[in-house]
This record gives structure tokens, C-alpha cells and sequence, in this order.
């Protein structure tokens, strides 16, 4: 299988290329076509395995695809358990999307509220993001996340680890449940991470890689 084998627009298909990536990995190959159609997805998942291209891929794809680009509510949230993983993921985001027009921003804790805040006003089309620090933004009105149709929790077994449970809570509610695309990653699949799973998804492809 290579990459040509899946749904994805042109533009994705060249940065892949670009980005030499030719064959999809295991989780990509079993993750992407159940992903694509906008399914539900729960992946137990090891980083270094490519997770982050299939969820930057789905969104990518099927935001270019749907009608509002440029609009300026967001409408992919990724939430990730460190400030280091959304500095990277973000950095995967510039790569795979290039020549999409569609913008990803990093909102983490320990840098600034007011560059986060200009990027956010400017108007953003994905927001990667670790809970506490995005759950300050929510309380002050900077982010307003009734658009977000395209939900990731990312390292969920460390979401929950690191006690972001309560923010997770408080953000996932402020986004509407019908016809959201909703996808879950863990290295670790526990009884929290499946009542996490159970909670937020619907009918997901179960996927182990
Ligand atoms: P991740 O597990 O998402 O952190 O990805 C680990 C690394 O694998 C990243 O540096 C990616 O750029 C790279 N990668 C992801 N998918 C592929 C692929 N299909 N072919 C080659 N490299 C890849």
C-alpha cells in the first residue's frame, strides 16, 4: 500500500511526497481509511509510530474538503498532554498542510497569554492544545470552540495521568457532540481510558499498532 492508495486531496499527496513519507506505517495503513470517512477512531498507539500524521492527515483532508476554510472559528481541536508534544505537532501540522490555507495554532502553559491570544483573534483553523492552558483561554473568551466539528485526544493515558481530566471535561462540553469526528490515541488502554473512550465516542474503529 502506498500513500496514492488513499483518499487524500492533491495538495496532501504532494507534501507526503515532499515530506518523503511513501508508505503508510501500520497504525497509518489500519488507522486511515476508517479515519477518512469520518469515523470515530480509537488507537492504541506507541509514538514514533506515526499517530500524528493520522490524525493531522484526517483533519487536514477533510477540513480542505469541507465548506468555511478561512473562517475564524476553529473547527479541529487536538488536545495533547505536554507543551513539547504540541510544539511538535504543530510543526507536523506546517508540513503536511502547507499550500492548504489552513492554520494550526499551539496553545500551551508556560509561555505567554498575549501572542496566544493575537494568533487566536487572528483566526485559526486548528487548535493544538494542552487543557489547562486552553481552558484559561476558554474562561477569559478568547476561544469560542461551538465550531469544532474534528476532535483528537492525543496520549489520552497521559491526559489523564497528568490530571487533566476536570479540563477535559469542562472543554470537550463547550464542543457539540453531533457529527463530530472524535479520535482517540494511548500507548495503554485502561479501565479510564476506556471510560474516556466510551464517554466521547461513537461506534470507533478500534485499531492496535
Ligand atoms: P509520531 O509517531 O507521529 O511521533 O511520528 C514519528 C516520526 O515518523 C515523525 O518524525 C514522522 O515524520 C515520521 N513518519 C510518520 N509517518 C511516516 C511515514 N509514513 N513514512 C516515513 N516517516 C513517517
Amino acid at each position: 500500500q502506498t500513500f496514492t492508495d488513499l483518499p487524500l486531496t492533491e495538495t496532501l499527496q504532494r507534501n507526503l511526497a515532499a515530506a518523503q513519507h511513501e508508505t503508510p506505517t501500520e497504525i497509518q495503513a489500519l488507522s486511515l481509511p476508517a479515519a477518512l470517512t469520518g469515523g470515530d477512531l480509537i488507537a492504541c498507539a506507541q509514538t514514533g509510530g506515526g499517530k500524528t500524521a493520522v490524525y493531522a492527515l484526517t483533519i487536514l483532508n477533510n477540513l480542505s474538503q469541507a465548506e468555511g476554510a478561512g473562517h475564524s472559528h476553529p473547527r479541529a481541536l487536538i488536545l495533547v498532554p505536554t507543551r513539547e508534544l504540541a510544539v511538535q505537532v504543530e510543526n507536523n501540522f506546517a508540513l503536511y498542510g502547507k499550500g492548504t490555507g489552513l492554520r494550526g495554532v499551539a496553545i500551551y502553559g508556560g509561555a505567554g497569554m498575549g501572542q496566544q491570544i493575537m494568533r487566536l483573534r487572528r483566526g485559526v483553523d486548528v487548535i493544538i492544545a494542552t487543557p489547562g492552558r486552553l481552558f484559561d483561554h476558554m474562561e477569559q473568551g478568547n476561544v469560542d470552540l461551538s465550531k469544532v466539528s474534528i476532535l483528537v485526544l492525543d496520549e489520552a493515558d497521559r491526559l489523564l495521568d497528568m490530571g487533566f481530566m476536570p479540563q477535559v471535561k469542562r472543554i470537550v462540553a463547550t464542543i457539540p457532540d453531533e457529527g463530530r469526528q472524535t479520535m482517540l490515541f494511548s500507548a495503554t488502554m485502561d479501565g479510564d481510558v476506556e471510560k474516556l473512550a466510551r464517554a466521547y465516542l461513537t461506534d470507533p474503529e478500534i485499531v492496535n499498532a
